[in-house]
């Protein structure tokens, strides 16, 4: 169990206390009711079943009631100990057989009636394992060893750790004391105190360890400095800027020319939501870049986008003077060649591409930022690759596809920059989003032919199945024919696009959408990232319940990007399960994404978050980023605030931080950022 020593002992929790003088009835068993503790006579219990089916089972009776015991494990040990006549103290879950209760693989004791005063009252119930316990270490064997070291422990064996400051200010349990009574609380009360505190601590370290890493990247990765703003940005901001900025581009913006003037590497994320604006924000940045003498890159994850990218950026820039080019997989070889000359000699100023910009061949004279758009598709190797382009590492502006909870990033990307951009544009219609099933069909149909009739245009999205290229491929071509059948040839255009495609097919079908050629586009999830065409005004997703929510999101972030109304339909099927449902249920209520990452967060947990890192920052033996956010905020707050005031640790106070940073040393593999 990862238990080597006496420290590591005492970091296995318990995940759970037993009251033993909180005995319940049997009686008061309803179908509410999950774990229970009961003490009753052994009535009878017997082997039935047969193979697979074997079991044991028993019956025991309170003053109230009988309740069936059952096991279907370990019966030989069971059976030896069960002693009919005998009261039992048992603990466990209880489930309903038949609408009857019953208790499988109970804990199990000889009930003695607990006097007051002297004992511990609080029972912790520790993790353990089949095989352990076949050996005799069961939870009751671990607690005793555990209640066995607390007894030799002095307290001076657990050395405090937090500042004393933030100890007193924010009034928590000492260090040696909580861990006692996380194990042994004297009763609840001291218990809830004990794991806030150390929560706190687990919080509170892996924010100050964030913190140091992001100081020590600053102070390790020398950046090129972006001395000024000059011509090329103001000229485009005064004059050919389309649109306002909003306050969150103009904080970002700001955010980033601060960084880039400071004279080391940075290192931004850029969190916003689908359509808050982020491209204009990567643009003007890179103006700035321009100002300086530097180049710059955007690099997006597939060849629609840095192709849309590369035309809406080109049309832009077209005043000012400024080169861009395009560089993916599909560059012929001739206009590579003179695309890699422009770049090593300078005379190209900005280039858009693909994973094609990472290639070796491709070297710079002047890279100094670098744009890595929809973000989670690249691997942290293949990001790096892009530094190394560059003698003095270029600075690097990393966007999200879709937005992360705030206290998943704090922790997962708590050592990068760090930007939000929380406000979309001004104008933005919401987008309605309503669910339907396979019998409401034909009036979806119908809808949407009156969607195109008003000159707008609409998706039919078609889940991806990562396993069978052609599973999907089926999928897609049956959805086309019944959209075929709706929407008859003679009448309607409709154009496909999956991964399978080549890709100047991809592009001619995406093309034909985008100019508004064609009105209907039949697609896999390829069109999910980052395609604009502001006339499409209605997407309809089959089988939504097969899609995650942030997936759902970003596809329907491919309408409400006009001046039009838009709208969504889930279609779903019959075999919807409770959590997809749910799902659909956040996606029709709302449209903002970050309210929709939090929802996700919580029904999947943070392990399973498209786009975060696999990393030691979401370890946390017992604190966790979604039940204690506000302990995270707390502890994110005050690590920032020490490490402001006293980086180096060297006040009186911050000593205990200091020496138990210095002890942990190596312990843990944080890892290097992007
Ligand atoms: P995303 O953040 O999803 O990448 P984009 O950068 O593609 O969003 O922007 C979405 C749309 O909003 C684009 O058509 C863009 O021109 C427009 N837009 C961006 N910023 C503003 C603004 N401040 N005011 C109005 N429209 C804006
Ligand atoms: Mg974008």
């Amino acid at each position: 169990m990862e238990i080597f020593t006496f420290g590591d002992l005492l970091n296995h929790f318990p995940f759970r206390h037993i009251d033993k003088t909180a005995v319940a009835k049997i009686a008061d068993i309803n179908f509410k009711t999950e774990y229970i503790q009961v003490a009753g006579r052994l009535q009878w219990f017997e082997l039935v079943g047969e193979k697979q089916g074997r079991r044991l089972v028993a019956h025991i009776k309170d003053n109230t009631g009988e309740l069936e015991l059952v096991w279907f494990k370990g019966i030989s040990y069971v059976e030896k100990i069960l002693e009919v006549g005998v009261d039992y103290l048992l603990f466990g879950k209880i489930g309903f057989f038949n609408g009857k209760p019953q208790m499988a693989h109970p804990d199990l004791e000889i009930f003695v009636p607990q006097k007051a005063g002297g004992q511990i009252f609080l029972e912790p119930i520790y993790s353990t394992t089949e095989k352990l316990k076949a050996r005799g270490l069961n939870a009751k064997a671990i607690s005793k060893l555990t209640h066995q070291l607390f007894t030799q422990l002095q307290p001076k064996d657990i050395v405090e750790n937090l500042p004393t400051d933030i100890l007193q200010r924010l009034q928590l349990m000492e260090r040696n004391v909580a861990y006692r009574a996380a194990h042994f609380p004297k009763d609840e009360q001291e218990f809830e105190q004990a794991i806030h505190r150390l929560k706190f601590e687990e919080l509170f370290i892996a924010q100050v360890r964030l913190a140091l890493v992001r100081i020590q990247r600053h102070k390790a990765f020398k950046g090129v400095i972006f001395e000024k703003v000059g011509d090329y940005f103001n000229n485009f901001y005064n004059n050919h800027l389309p649109f306002a900025l909003t306050n969150a581009q103009k904080r970002v913006l700001k955010e980033i020319r601060t960084d880039t003037a400071r004279g080391y590497q940075m290192n931004r994320l850029l969190q916003g939501d689908v359509g808050s604006g982020k491209t204009i924000v990567a643009l003007l940045s890179m103006l700035i870049a321009a100002d300086n003498g530097y180049q710059s890159c955007l690099m997006a994850p597939t060849e629609i986008l840095a192709q849309q990218h590369y035309i809406g950026l080109s049309d832009l820039l077209k005043e000012t003077g400024l080169t861009i080019r395009l560089l993916t997989g599909s560059t012929k070889t001739k206009e590579r060649r003179e695309i890699l000359k422009g770049l090593i000699e300078d005379t190209i100023h900005f280039v858009v591409g693909t994973h094609a910009l990472i290639e070796e061949v491709v070297q710079f004279k002047n890279l100094g930022f670098v744009v890595v758009d929809e973000q989670h598709r690249f691997g942290v190797a293949q990001r790096a690759a892009l530094w190394k382009k560059a003698a003095v590492p270029p600075h690097v502006l990393v966007m999200t596809a879709t937005p992360i909870p705030r206290t998943l990033a704090m922790t997962a990307y708590g050592d990068l920059d760090y930007s939000v951009m929380d406000e979309l544009p001004p104008g933005r219609k919401p987008i309605t989003t309503v669910t339907r099933n396979e019998m409401q069909r034909s009036k979806v149909m119908e809808f949407v032919k009156s969607e195109i009739e008003l000159g707008r245009q609409a998706y039919f999205i078609y889940p991806l199945i990562e396993e069978s290229e052609k599973v999907n491929y089926e999928d897609l071509t049956q959805g086309y024919e019944q959209v075929k059948s709706y929407f008859p040839e003679h009448k309607y255009t409709i154009s496909m696009l999956h991964g399978r495609m080549k890709s100047d097919l991809k592009e001619t079908n995406m093309q034909r959408f985008v100019s508004g050629e064609c009105q209907i586009m039949v697609a896999t999830t390829v069109i999910e990232v980052g395609v604009n065409v502001p006339n499409a005004s209605v997407m309809v997703i089959e089988s939504a319940e097969k899609f995650g929510l942030s997936q759902l999101h970003q596809l329907r972030g491919r309408v409400g990007r006009g001046s039009e109304k838009s709208y969504c339909v889930l279609l779903t099927g019959s075999k919807s399960s409770v959590e997809s449902k749910e799902r659909i249920n956040i996606m029709c209520q709302t449209n903002d994404g970050f309210k929709i990452a939090e929802k996700d967060l919580e029904l999947r947990g943070p392990g399973d978050i498209e786009g975060t890192r696999q990393s030691g920052a979401l370890n946390f033996k017992l604190a966790s980023i979604v039940d204690d956010k506000e302990i995270l905020e707390m502890a994110k707050f005050e690590a920032d605030k020490l490490l402001n005031d006293d980086i180096d640790l060297v006040e009186e106070n911050n000593l205990p931080l200091k020496n138990y940073l210095q002890s942990q040393k190596g312990k843990t593999g944080w890892s290097k950022i992007s």
